[in-house]
């Protein structure tokens, strides 16, 4: 592809962000490189990719591979005075680029094969989403028989499909049924919602996906969507409105947070000291900070302390749209972020180390070993502790 050719197809995708204009007032602050946690690998840190880009030296930055070292955690976005919208705009229409060429990550490559032909970037059936309903001892009515529910459960592609992150839909799940919401899932007709596809580029796929979920939707009468996959939330409240989708969709912190009068009638005591780690995509990204806390000092005797980089200074754990780029990230940047972030949890003091958004439970159990913390920090969905705290 020729450079005025790239140059026009990135400024037209970065023309649908809202506020792209701020692109052209960038003052070259460098407060989005200081900000990233991958700026220690990377060649092109958010300024110089602007800069970049202003210059039509796009191939560079293309073919250093910076723009795959970036797991959207807003970070950057937020702290930009001039509120350029690196991550929403800028990243993914370089990451369009590279898959324009022909030449994306093999991970990320087979990861969005797998969405655009079974629906999960997991290669698997899509029969099998609803498989971890077996696996409880009670009924998960499917909205297919049901018709009509208060609640629409979305458990999301994790959610339905990774083995660890199966145990929080489960415990969410139970919840629900332990105080009698009245919720049903998708459970095959189910199908992924595409943030990561979209933050990683790939619009054509997002857009069939937002059109097929929302025709799914549409068949079904319910309230509202409760979801604790924080991608999902983040899309179906920013992005699928632009499809005409226009439903309430509550993350599960604020689910838990609207039932909490009725969870401490059912809570037990709980001795333990418990962190809480915002999420990027429900804290940074969405502004939900107090309600998670708010759920989780409830549960008598648990002592709850802060980390010192908290709320919308929250490290991110790495995963995001960095999820599928595991290898690419690996081979070049030594610094894991899961890694930091689960000493800070350890040198707080905490037991728990408390999540609510499904992809930073692996992110972290798998950081505990590395950096010989297994069985000395325990991570666990807000929605587990919840069911801990009822369970007693
Ligand atoms: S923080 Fe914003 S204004 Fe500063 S260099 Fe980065 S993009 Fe430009
Ligand atoms: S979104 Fe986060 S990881 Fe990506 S460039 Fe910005 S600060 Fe770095």
């Amino acid at each position: 592809m020729e450079i005025e050719e790239m140059l026009e197809n990135l400024f037209k995708r970065m023309e649908e962000v809202p506020d792209y204009e701020k692109f052209f007032q960038c003052i070259q602050c460098g407060v989005c490189g200081g900000s990233c946690p991958y700026s220690t690998g990377t060649v092109f840190t958010p300024r110089r990719m602007v800069l970049a880009i202003r210059a039509g030296i796009v191939n560079e930055v293309i073919e250093s591979f910076s723009h795959w070292l970036c797991s959207s955690c807003f970070t950057c976005s937020l702290r930009c005075p001039s509120r350029v919208p690196i991550t929403d705009a800028v990243i993914p229409a370089l990451r369009e680029l590279s898959l324009l060429q022909g030449n994306p990550p093999e991970e990320l490559a087979s990861a969005l094969i797998s969405i655009a032909r079974y629906g999960n970037p997991f290669k698997k059936s899509p029969r099998k989403r609803d498989d971890w309903t077996k696996e409880v001892e009670f009924e998960v009515p499917l909205m297919a028989k049901k018709k009509s529910a208060e609640v629409m459960f979305l458990t999301g592609c994790y959610g339905a499909y990774h083995s660890r992150c199966r145990k929080i839909t489960k415990s969410l799940a139970k919840i629900m049924h332990m105080i009698g919401t009245d919720f049903a899932i998708l459970g095959n007709e189910e199908r992924c919602i595409g943030d990561l596809a979209r933050l990683n580029g790939e619009f054509g796929l997002f857009e069939e996906l937002a059109e097929k979920n929302i025709r799914t939707f549409s068949k079904y009468s319910f309230s509202k969507i409760v979801t604790h996959d924080a991608h999902a939330y983040n899309a179906l409240i920013r992005e699928y409105t632009k499809f005409g989708f226009g439903k309430e969709v509550l993350h599960h912190t604020q689910f838990l947070h609207k039932n909490l009068e009725r969870l401490k009638e059912m809570f037990n005591s709980l001795d333990y000291t418990v962190t809480y780690h915002d999420s990027c995509y429900v804290g940074r990204r969405n502004g939900i900070y107090e309600e998670p806390r708010e759920v989780i000092r409830s549960i008598p005797k648990l002592k709850f302390v802060e980390m010192k980089r908290n709320r919308e200074n929250a490290l991110c754990c790495g995963g995001g749209s960095g999820i599928w780029l595991d290898s690419v990230i690996k081979e070049r940047v030594k610094y894991r972020p899961a890694e930091s972030r689960v000493k800070e949890a350890f040198s707080v003091g905490a037991d728990i180390l408390v999540t609510a958004c499904p992809l930073d439970v692996p992110m972290f159990e798998d950081a505990l070993k590395v950096t010989d913390l297994e069985g000395k920090l325990e991570i666990m969905d807000i929605s587990e502790l919840v069911l801990n705290a009822i369970e007693g």
